[in-house]
């Protein structure tokens, strides 16, 4: 297992992190300077992000300091009410990697949608199955378009309290029985983005991640579970600051081979986004080095 204690060689910042700065929502190309001057090697843009700073600005901004991107979040939300709306979403998903081909992300991460309508405050049906179908004919759509761009997809399976309304698929076991249907020869174009959040509760989580195997294993992102939680979206913790033992979780992914980034992933509305950016980037240096 690499040996983080020295550098932040593998840090990764996933720029929702450091979204607002003392509550005040910052421009992504701020964050990304801010991520340079630290010497931090990579982000994972959120597109609404990109979108607001323009693609090529921040095409541009990556080039110059050279930095890679761990992932580019996100696509996904497939499942629709009606035929109008699969479309809608299967045309923005090929934008998205577009998106993610200009720059040259590690791959685009799938947060895959839940019940139609759901996220905006009224499900269109309770048939989640029908939904699980959705996702699994667009990943399948969607598959055909990367492969030919060269761009990996990796599903993030999501804690089950998200399954109404962000992603009907909910454990590495689902996430990979999807993977295997698809890509039987696991051929590095369909993976999994392992976020600790998500997956640290699962009594299967290292027995999952063998069954991955490096070709799936496309993501690992980190922050820790608190105790207790306030919110279900915008409570996450810094990396130390709960009950994820997210060492020995990287232990099980490097064990397969994943050498990737560890990518800070945190929504903390009453938390780390109160903060000053330049605390917040010090704070997850610092705790890259200790505890993950
Ligand atoms: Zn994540």
């Amino acid at each position: 297992m690499r040996n983080f204690s020295r550098d932040h060689r593998w840090l990764s910042i996933n720029t929702a992190t450091v979204r607002k700065s003392r509550g005040v929502e910052q421009p992504l190309t701020t964050i990304i300077e801010a991520c340079a001057q630290r010497g931090i090697k990579a982000i994972s843009p959120w597109r609404d992000q990109v979108a607001a700073a323009g693609l090529g600005e921040v095409s541009r901004l990556v080039k110059t300091h050279g930095l890679e991107l761990s992932g580019y979040c996100r696509g996904g939300m497939f499942p629709a009410a009606d035929a109008a709306g699969l479309k809608a979403a299967h045309d923005d998903n090929r934008r998205a990697v577009d998106e993610a081909c200009e720059l040259n992300a590690a791959c685009l991460v799938l947060v895959v949608g839940g019940l139609p309508g759901a996220l905006a405050g009224k499900a269109a049906h309770k048939d989640i199955a029908l939904s699980r179908s959705q996702v699994y004919d667009g990943i399948a759509t969607l598959l055909e378009y990367a492969r030919a761009a060269h761009m990996p997809l990796a599903i993030e399976p999501l804690h089950p309290m998200y399954a109404a309304d962000r992603a009907c698929i909910n454990t590495m076991e689902h996430a990979l029985d999807v993977c295997d249907a698809l890509d039987p020869g696991k051929t590095g174009a369909l993976g999994v983005a392992v976020d600790v959040y998500h997956v640290w509760w699962d009594p299967k989580l290292e027995a999952q991640i063998e069954r991955a195997g490096k070709n799936r294993l496309l993501a690992f992102h980190v922050c820790d579970w608190l105790t207790p939680t306030a919110d279900l979206l915008n409570d996450r913790g810094m990396m130390g600051d709960g009950v994820i033992d997210i060492p020995k979780i990287r232990g099980w992914m490097e064990a397969q081979g994943f050498a990737g980034y560890s990518e800070v992933e945190i929504f903390s509305s009453a938390g780390w986004w109160q903060r000053e950016t330049s605390e917040v980037l010090d704070t997850c240096i610092a705790r890259h080095r200790s505890t993950v």
